[in-house]
Order: C-alpha cells, then sequence, then structure tokens
C-alpha cells in the first residue's frame, strides 16, 4: 500500500492537535490529522448527568486563538460559563485572595468549558476547512527518512509527511517512537473531577480552597432547570483520594460540603467520580528529526491553577508564528529540520518549565504543616491582596495577558 503524503501529520485530534492543524493549514500548509477515536465517540470522561467531567480553563489569549482560527463560538460557548472572578483561600488560616475582572479592566477572567463540546466544535471546523483525517486508527511506528517521515497505523497503512506535530496527550506515542526521554514528577496525589449541584449560586467565581491534604476548586457552570452547577476538581494524597472516590453519592456529597466549609449550602448532587493520577512530566526536549511536540505530549502539570489547555495552546500559537517563513517560501520540505524548530522550543519549553516549578512550589507551600510556613503563606497571600500592582501583574499572566501592552501573549 502506497503511503498518503502531506506537508504537516498532526497526531491526535483534541483540543490542542485540532488546533495546531487549523493554525497550520492556514498558512498554507497541507496538513493531514491522525486520531484514534472515532468520530461521535463517547468522551471516557462522560458524566451520566449529560456533561464531559473534564472541564477546561480558558484564557482570553486561549479564546482570542479559537476565534482567529474560525471556531465558532456559537458551537461551544453556551456549554461554558464566563467566570468574573477568582478566589483563592488557606483552610489552615485567615489568608485568602481575590482576582476580580474590574482590576484589570476587563469583562472576564476567562471561560470554563466542558471538554467535548469544544473538541467536537473542533472538529467540525476541521471538517469545513476540508482537513483530511483520518479517525479510529492509532499511530503505532514511525520512521525518518531524509527529510520525510513516515508514520505507521494500526490498520496498517502509512503517512507521510516533512514534519510529524505530536499532539498525542500525556501518554505520547509519538514522543516514544522519537526517543524523546520524559522527566516525571509523581505528585503523590490524584485527582478527582465531577460536576455538583449546588444550594447557594458560584457567583461567576472560580473558587479554590486549599487544604492541607490538597487543593479543591468549584469551577462554575451555567445554572440548569434552576441548580446551580460548578465542575470539581479535587486533589488529594493517593489513599485518600482512593477512599473518597469509593464512596456512594451521599457520602461523597457530604464529604465534599464540608471540605468547602459549607460554603454554597448543600451539595444537592453529583455526577460520578473520574479519577486520575497527577504526574507532572515534561519532555527532555519538544524537537527530533521531523517531529515536534505539544501540548500535553510535551508537558502535563498538576490541574491546581488550570493552566494545562492555556500552554498547550500557546504552544501552538508560537509552533505557527515560527512555521510562518518556510510555508511561505521554499522552504515546505526542512519543515521537520530540528534547527528550524530551535525558537519554538526555547520559548515554550522556558515558559512551560517556570509554570511546572510554580505548580511544584505551590503544592508544596499549602502542603507544609509547620506553623511558620502557615503564618508566612497566610500573610503572603494578604500581602499580594493588597500590594495592587503584584496582583494586576500575577492576573494578567493568568490571563494570558501581556503584563504591560494588555493584548493577548
Ligand atoms: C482524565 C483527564 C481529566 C482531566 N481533567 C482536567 C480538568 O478537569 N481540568 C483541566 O484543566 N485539565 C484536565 N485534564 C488535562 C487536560 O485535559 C489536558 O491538559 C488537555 O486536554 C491537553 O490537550 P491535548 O490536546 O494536548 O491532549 P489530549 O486532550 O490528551 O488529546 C490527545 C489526543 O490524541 C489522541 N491520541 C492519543 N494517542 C494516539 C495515537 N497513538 N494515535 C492517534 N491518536 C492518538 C487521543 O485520542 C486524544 O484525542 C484532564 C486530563 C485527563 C486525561
Amino acid at each position: 500500500m502506497r503511503a498518503r503524503r502531506a506537508d504537516i501529520v498532526v497526531v491526535g485530534a483534541g483540543v490542542v492537535g485540532a488546533c495546531a492543524a487549523l493554525a497550520l493549514a492556514r498558512l498554507g500548509a497541507e496538513v493531514m490529522v491522525l486520531e484514534r477515536r472515532a468520530p461521535g465517540a463517547k468522551a471516557p470522561t462522560a458524566g451520566v448527568l449529560g456533561e464531559d467531567l473534564r472541564t477546561l480553563a480558558l484564557s482570553p489569549a486561549s479564546i482570542a486563538l479559537l476565534e482567529e482560527l474560525g471556531v465558532d463560538e456559537a458551537d461551544w460557548a453556551a456549554a461554558g460559563c464566563a467566570y468574573s472572578a477568582m478566589e483563592v483561600w488557606d483552610a489552615e488560616g485567615t489568608g485568602s485572595l481575590r482576582f476580580t475582572a474590574q482590576e484589570v479592566g476587563v469583562s472576564e477572567l476567562g471561560r470554563l468549558v466542558p471538554h467535548h463540546p469544544l473538541a467536537f466544535a473542533l472538529w467540525q471546523t476541521l471538517a469545513l476547512e476540508g482537513i483530511t483525517c483520518i479517525t479510529g486508527a492509532s499511530v503505532t511506528g514511525m520512521e525518518a527518512r531524509g527529510s520525510r517521515t513516515t508514520v505507521r497505523l494500526d490498520d496498517g497503512s502509512e503517512v507521510e509527511a516533512a514534519l510529524v506535530v505530536a499532539a498525542d496527550g500525556g501518554e505520547s506515542r509519538v514522543r516514544d517512537l522519537a526517543g524523546i526521554e520524559l522527566s516525571v514528577e509523581d505528585t503523590g496525589q490524584r485527582a478527582m473531577a465531577t460536576l455538583a449541584e449546588l444550594e447557594r449560586p458560584h457567583g461567576d467565581t472560580a473558587w479554590q480552597r486549599f487544604l492541607p491534604t490538597g487543593p479543591l476548586a468549584f469551577l462554575p457552570l451555567p445554572d440548569r432547570h434552576g441548580r446551580h452547577r460548578v465542575s470539581v476538581v479535587w486533589s488529594l494524597d493517593t489513599e485518600r483520594a482512593i477512599a473518597i472516590e469509593a464512596l456512594d453519592d451521599a457520602g461523597f456529597a457530604a464529604a465534599l460540603g464540608t471540605a468547602m466549609e459549607g460554603r454554597f449550602g448543600a451539595v444537592l448532587a453529583v455526577d460520578r467520580r473520574v479519577g486520575f493520577p497527577l504526574r507532572q512530566s515534561h519532555a527532555e526536549t519538544y524537537r527530533a528529526p521531523g517531529v515536534v511536540l505539544v501540548g500535553d505530549a510535551a508537558h502535563v502539570l498538576h490541574p491546581l491553577a488550570g493552566q494545562g489547555m492555556n500552554l498547550g495552546l500557546q504552544d501552538v500559537r508560537v509552533l505557527r508564528d515560527e512555521l510562518r517563513r518556510p510555508l511561505s517560501g521554499l522552504g515546505r520540505n526542512l519543515l521537520g529540520d530540528p534547527d528550524l524548530l530551535y525558537h519554538y522550543e526555547r520559548i515554550r519549553r522556558g515558559e512551560n518549565a517556570i509554570m511546572l516549578r510554580t505548580m511544584d512550589a505551590l503544592k508544596r507551600l499549602f502542603a507544609a504543616e509547620d506553623p511558620g510556613v502557615r503564618w508566612l503563606r497566610n500573610e503572603g497571600l494578604r500581602w499580594v491582596g493588597d500590594a495592587g500592582v503584584v496582583k494586576r501583574i500575577l492576573l494578567r499572566q493568568a490571563m494570558g495577558l501581556d503584563s504591560t501592552a494588555g493584548e493577548p501573549a
């Protein structure tokens, strides 16, 4: 069987891969997408109350990229919720910090959106743009020959391209096939995601309580049938997490209400729990001959700041900017040259490494039980809250906005 040909093959049509395919096709590249899931397949994280339990936090910079790529908001935005404030507080003290959109002169800090409607909207956009997607087939092999790389699928077919974009998630097969090492830090924690209905409204605010056992987040979703709904992400030591995951709905709802200090009244209903081990990982390099990594294939971080997807979409933005020149000239056969991808790796690996270290430091800081450290972190939260300039800088960075210019970075 002869291999199909393209300039660029994107492996993985999650949100990051689909955006990469759209962005590179817009530059005039012939792009093909390979995805192991079949179209219409139920999301593995689907809840029983009709929502995908995997919720993504999109910063204004990520939303701007989706708009630029022509992903119709009407297809995904209604499932999500804009949030205009974010509040974090320490369970072991009185320190708390509240950020509001008003402080930085914008109407929202970002949107929380269930994964499935956004991924589905992206698949529709890929089809509208006429980008070839081979679905229901997994990549199992890869071989570089000169300036071209051949990717093998489990149905025996092959696709050949100048560049393979690995967007196949945290367990990336392409990364392994390219021989790229991964540094992994087991956080000793497990996260569970679910959806909860609350007695009191969430106030369009993303709430996060730092408990010594790990952070608990209530992220706003649109009310439905008069019920106030939040997406829950609860990180705990593995042993405790497994015990709590095993509780029945009533027991889990009670534990959740207590862990949130009853701040939203009773927890009226909960969906099934999707648990996953919390590992932070970072690829040693983002490039190999004929291959480049983006999104979770390159970096997986603790969900406590909700930045996983935003970092992946920043990778896409920078990769597109770096490939603009070769795609506009005669450089298509050079697309897989690692030298060409040097700047992409330098910019993105550096920024992602800072975010990974920050998550690690935050997790350790809030897990510390030493009274001195507890006092310091409560004072620190208060100090940041009072220091308007520091707060604004932190906020703009979390939103993916340049801290001085006010435009998407
Ligand atoms: C179970 C789970 C729950 C999560 N919950 C949250 C949450 O609540 N909040 C949050 O902010 N983040 C959450 N995350 C993290 C967040 O989903 C990721 O940061 C983000 O989705 C990364 O996007 P991606 O496109 O890089 O990878 P993914 O979304 O993992 O997409 C990878 C794609 O590649 C495909 N693929 C994989 N292997 C192959 C192969 N060999 N051949 C072809 N295709 C392949 C997969 O089918 C998938 O479509 C969660 C992650 C998981 C796994």
